[in-house]
Parts: structure tokens; sequence; C-alpha cells
């Protein structure tokens, strides 16, 4: 039979293809995001007592009404905007659904849509499944002076044009870690100000914000909140990422498109687990303690990388660090990360990935992302690993 396939370029995502070679090779696995421990108990009897109390059968498409009271009442406390449970919150299959649910029901054959360089993968096929034209703009790599990576508002502002149809954003930010401060707030403002862009905002970090600082939601500005389609993850917040819970928050003209997607993509998701879900989040201690939680983590990881030979980067938020190895090898990231898998036990990802070319020299700017939502003692196996290398 002949075809022509939808998306030529797309092979296996990059976190299948390391996580594989560390289990190939027996190494530990600090590449693909994922917890290597256990949801709370209490979630998880939530969800037995669930089935047992029969939540077996299809849920209202939306999602369940308690579960998107809940999210709206956590919107509301956190950021400060009020979004209608009926109309302006839905229930996904992931946060992975709720993105190419917003991208599939407003990109249209020909429209631009304007990413951030480096981005999450699902970002650049779901466009081109829609017919839509990506438009990057790369941040600022770090330096000596500024080890953070920097996004340049002017250069997304020039690259919306009248054929722009939708900005994506993605803070805190997978994979530099880092976090959009109120001056960004302020210039993303402008720009929706001057253009009416609408923006799809991956928001599922929101929960793991380092330093004593605070999530920027764009749910926060209300000028924001009303173009922006804010997007969020139960996988980050409650260590479930195998269950694909997710959703996503925008005004209601925006959220009844969105429905007439997602009621054709998956129609629903798994009743039990957003039974639970709903009952878990009344009580807003596992979120509101996930930061300090991970910051542990993140200062364990940081504080043993800087005993090796590789140099940590600092982490704003995620359960990501970046570290740069150029005291180490010459080797382009994707190579490195291999080397590292196979030769010296210990699974990353590299950078590169995330980029549009990621073989050009411009993408490849000798760091690695490891993920540290691992226990304290894989953290620390990895980094006797890591300080013979
Ligand atoms: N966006 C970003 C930035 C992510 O890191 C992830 C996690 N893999 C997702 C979206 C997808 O989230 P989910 O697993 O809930 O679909
Ligand atoms: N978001 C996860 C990461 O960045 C991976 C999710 C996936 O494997 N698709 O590692």
């Amino acid at each position: 039979m002949k075809f022509e396939s939808k998306l030529p370029k797309v092979g296996t995502t990059i976190f299948t293809v390391m996580s594989q070679l560390a289990a190939e090779h027996k190494a530990i696995n600090l590449g693909q995001g994922f917890p290597d421990f256990n949801p709370s108990a209490d979630l998880l009897d939530q969800v037995v007592k669930a089935m047992k109390d029969g939540h077996n059968q299809y849920p209202p498409m939306a999602g369940i009404p308690l579960l998107r009271n809940e999210i709206s009442t956590k919107m509301k406390a956190m950021y400060g905007h009020y979004y209608d449970p009926d109309t302006e919150v839905t229930v996904t299959s992931g946060a992975s659904e709720a993105l190419m649910a917003s991208i599939m029901a407003f990109v249209k054959p020909g429209d631009e849509v304007v990413v951030i360089e480096p981005f999450y993968d699902l970002y650049i096929p779901a466009i081109e499944l829609a017919g839509g034209l990506p438009v990057i703009v790369s941040m600022q790599p770090p330096t000596e002076s500024n080890p953070l990576y920097q996004v340049d508002w002017q250069k997304v502002r020039a690259a919306v044009t009248t054929k722009t149809r939708m900005l994506i954003i993605n803070f805190p930010h997978n994979p530099t870690g880092i976090n959009l401060h109120e001056s960004d707030l302020d210039a993303l403002e402008l720009i929706v100000d001057e253009t009416g862009i609408l923006v799809l905002s991956d928001e599922v970090y929101e929960h793991i914000v380092f330093d004593g600082k605070q999530h920027q939601s764009l749910a926060r500005r209300e000028a924001l909140a009303a173009n922006s389609i804010v997007i969020s993850s139960f996988g980050k917040t409650y260590h479930t990422t195998g269950w694909k819970v997710g959703y996503c928050c925008a005004p209601s003209a925006l959220s009844i498109e969105i429905r007439k997607v997602h009621q054709f993509m998956v129609f629903t998701v798994s009743s039990p687990m957003q039974v639970a879900l709903a009952h878990y989040m009344k009580d807003p201690a596992p979120y509101l303690e996930l930061s300090r939680f991970y910051q542990q983590k993140r200062d364990r990881l940081t504080r043993g990388l800087a005993k090796t030979r590789f140099k940590p980067m600092p982490s704003q938020g995620t359960f990501f660090l970046l570290a740069d190895y150029s005291q180490i090898s010459n080797l382009p990231e994707a190579e490195f990360a291999r080397k590292l898998t196979v030769q010296h036990g210990v699974g990353v990802i590299p950078v590169a990935a995330f980029y549009g070319r990621p073989n050009a020299d411009e993408s490849n700017h000798q760091l690695v992302r490891f993920c540290f939502a691992k226990q304290d003692e894989t953290l620390d196996a990895a980094l006797d690993k890591l300080a013979m290398v």
C-alpha cells in the first residue's frame, strides 16, 4: 500500500529511546522524567475505594464535576482567577491530550505557531498534524556570566505576525528548569495586548518551584487568563505519571472548542482516578509541600555533581537540572548521553533533543538533563558512578 507519512521526521521519542537503552544496559535511569517511588498510600486507597464504590463506567465527557470543582477552587486560591468548573475546566488524558486537543482545535492549515526553543517534544508534531507551521524562537543558552537559559521577549514579539495563531510557552521549563518572573508576565501581557495572540501555557510543573519563589501562572493576570489555555498534569503533582490525568483551564469560548476535539479523541478519562484525585485534592498540603520535597532532591544532586567533573547548572523549577560536561568530553550531546548510559551506567537526556535540529552545532552546548525525581538512594548510587566519569 502506498501512503505518505503525515509525520515523516518523527521517530520514537528520546525519552523512550534513552529509557530502553538504560534498561538494556542496566544503567540507573535519570533520563526520562518520572518518579521511581509510589504516590501516597492514601491516594492509592482512594482509587481502590472508587472502584469498589462503583465508579467504573463512563464519567461525564468534560470530567466529573467533583474534580472540576476542586481544580477551579485550587486555581482561584493559588492564582486568583475563577474558572467556571462547568464551562472552563476540562479533565484530559494527561497534559499531552490537553496540548494536542488545544492545538487541533485552533490551528488551521497554514497558521503559524510560535514555539520557544528548546521545547518539549510534543509541540512541533502536534502543530504539523494540524497543518500549522512552527516558528521557532531560540532562547539564549547559558554563558559563563549567566548560567541560566533566557527568553528574549522582543524576539518572541517579532515572531508574532498576522499569520500567527498561537504562542506556546512552558514554565517551569522542561528541560532548562527556568521559571517565569513578574517581568516576564509583563512582557507577555504587552505581547497579548498588542497582538491578541492566543497563548497555550504548559504549566505541568506549576507546583515544583524552588527557593521560596511562586509559580507565575498566566492565570494570575486577568488580561492573560482571558487569552490563554492553562494546562497542568496530575502526573507531575502526585507522582502518578502513568495514570495520564491532566486538565486545561480556558475561557468558555475556548473550552467549547477544546472539548469538541477531546470528546472524539478520548471522550473522557478514567473514572476511578478522577474520583480519587477529587477527594485527594481537597487537602492542598501535598501540592503545597511538593516544591520543598523536590528542592531537597535538587540540592542533593547538585551537591553531588559539584564533586564530579560535571558542572551542575541552577534549576529554578521542574524535576530536572542541566549539567555541563565540557570538562569531560567534546562529543555532541546525543553521543555523550549514549556513552554515559552504556559505559558509565547512568541514563540522561541530551538537551539538543529539545531543539528543532538536534544534530546542528548551534543546538549542542555540551549539556545533558538529569531527572532528580528519584529516591535518595537512586541519586546517591548514580552520583557514585558519575564521580568516576
Ligand atoms: N509538557 C511537559 C513540559 C512535560 O514535561 C510533560 C511530561 N512528560 C508533558 C507535557 C506531558 O504530561 P502528561 O504526562 O500529563 O501527558
Ligand atoms: N515529560 C517527560 C520528560 O520530559 C517524558 C514523557 C514521555 O516519555 N513522553 O522526560
